[in-house]
């Protein structure tokens, strides 16, 4: 229900604004809260891994369809996207959620915890709703029933987007075949073909930051990630006469070492910071057998295109010339994950005074980015974008304690949705009055 509040000054009646305007935006949010905490609970509750969101898929057609929102599907697998036009003439504007849990056993006990196995890379495991996406789903059916209810106050159209595979796939290779799932995978498909938006927003809950507070930054918010994997062959001898083998564990240790001077010799790092990460290795049966081959997996990430793309390039010479040095041979596999996830900076800043009426007040812009990555980058390529934290701890607790996303212990404060799904209807309806501004910007940059 939309309030229309009228003032009489001097014997005349007004209908008032903006003032009034903001009024039936947090009414509505509100409205739709139990709504919204009941769709994120029944969510949690039934998690689905990466690629296998169908049910999950199925919910949020069923709950679009109801609205009176036009859905279309067959993008990556299980996506949905769902389309709806407003009363007035204006641009095309895309809001983003991801529906997808993680491999992982629930240790809340919230009533409505996870109990649910399934397969994950071949093997069973149990499931859960660790980084928030049940929240982030709620909340844009949240915010897409207001929208559709409020149809008449909206000059032009949104464009939901429900991806899947967020955090992988649960079903694929997702070191070679990460093209084949989330964020590029919609693309592909032509989630943006018939009805293209021209700019992206995206919301994610954070542990540790309070409840209804929304957190963010122009430029880069999340690093880009990009994993590596390295196998190094040398020739197996017995560990009393390394001279007459070549030995792959000295060769990979010396590897490990030089890939750290890339960061600390090779980058420029007045433009931002990169990190190489060997996180396993496995290699060898006994103490006394020096092995035939070691396998390396690694991660790489950094808050700046330009050096990415430098750490990108120097790792296949580092390698292979260290690989030369000891007579062994190495393979270098490089697979992205996710490009820089970047504010776009005309954007954020027109969307700066919508940020705080959401939150009432409650903002903090960010000194530095958030080291985790996200394939929301990839939206970001394509159009302005705007990707922001949302506070998922009760305020009076203390936020250090806060068990972070991934933790079987994370939790998401039922309290908070409101805050996103108002945060995604202003969105919508404050856009229009900044759209020149920002795609003039964006054309100038690209
Ligand atoms: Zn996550
Ligand atoms: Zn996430």
């Amino acid at each position: 229900m939309r309030k229309i509040v009228q003032y009489a000054v001097m014997g005349l009646t007004f209908a008032s604004s903006p003032l009034a305007l903001a009024d039936w935006v947090k009414d509505a949010a509100q409205s739709v809260e139990g709504k919204t905490i009941q769709l994120r609970q029944h969510i949690h509750q039934h998690p689905e891994l990466g690629n296998m969101e169908f049910e999950t898929s199925k919910l949020v057609q069923k709950e679009l369809k109801s609205y009176g929102i036009e859905v279309k599907t067959g993008f990556a697998k299980t996506g949905v996207i769902g389309i709806l036009k407003g009363a007035k003439p204006g641009p095309v504007m895309a809001l983003r959620a991801d529906m997808d849990a993680l491999p992982m056993q629930e240790k809340t006990n919230l009533s409505f915890a996870s109990q649910v196995k399934a397969i994950y890379q071949g093997k069973e495991s149990h499931v859960m709703h660790a980084c928030g996406h049940d929240a982030h789903t709620a909340m844009l059916l949240g915010a897409a029933k207001v929208l559709a209810e409020n149809k008449a106050n909206i000059a032009g159209t949104v464009v939901f987007v429900f991806q899947p595979a967020e955090e992988g796939g649960a079903d694929i290779d997702n070191f070679s075949q990460g093209d084949q799932i989330g964020s590029r995978k919609m693309i592909a498909d032509g989630a943006f073909k018939q009805v293209k938006p021209e700019v992206i927003f995206g919301l994610h809950v954070i542990a540790g930051i309070p409840s209804g507070h929304l957190h963010y930054k122009s430029g880069a918010i999340l690093n880009s990630a990009d994993n590596l994997r390295i196998s190094v062959n040398g020739q197996q001898v017995h560990g009393s006469m390394p001279w007459a083998g070549r030995d792959p564990i000295v060769a990979s240790a010396q590897m490990i070492n030089n890939l750290q001077s890339i960061i600390s010799r090779r980058t420029d790092l007045t433009q931002g910071m990169g990190v190489v990460s060997i996180g396993h290795i496995q290699a060898g049966t006994a103490g006394n057998i020096i092995p035939e081959q070691v396998s390396m997996l690694g991660t790489i990430r950094s808050n700046n295109e330009s050096i990415r793309e430098n750490i990108l390039k120097t790792i296949p010479q580092v390698v292979e010339h260290t690989a030369a040095a000891h007579e062994v041979k190495a393979q270098v596999e490089i697979a992205a994950y996710a490009p820089v996830t970047m504010n776009d900076a005309t954007l954020t800043e027109a969307m700066t005074a919508t940020l705080k009426q959401a939150a009432n007040g409650n903002v903090k812009i960010l000194a530095n980015n958030a080291s985790a990555s996200e394939d929301f980058a990839y939206y970001g390529k394509l159009m302005p974008s705007l990707f922001v934290f949302l506070g998922a701890t009760p305020a009076h607790q203390d936020m250090k304690k806060a068990a972070p996303n991934h933790s079987p212990y994370f939790l998401v404060d039922d309290a908070t949705l409101k805050t996103g799904v108002e945060s995604h209807v202003r969105f919508i309806l404050d856009y229009p009055k900044v759209a020149s501004q920002v795609q003039s910007a964006w054309r100038n940059k690209i």
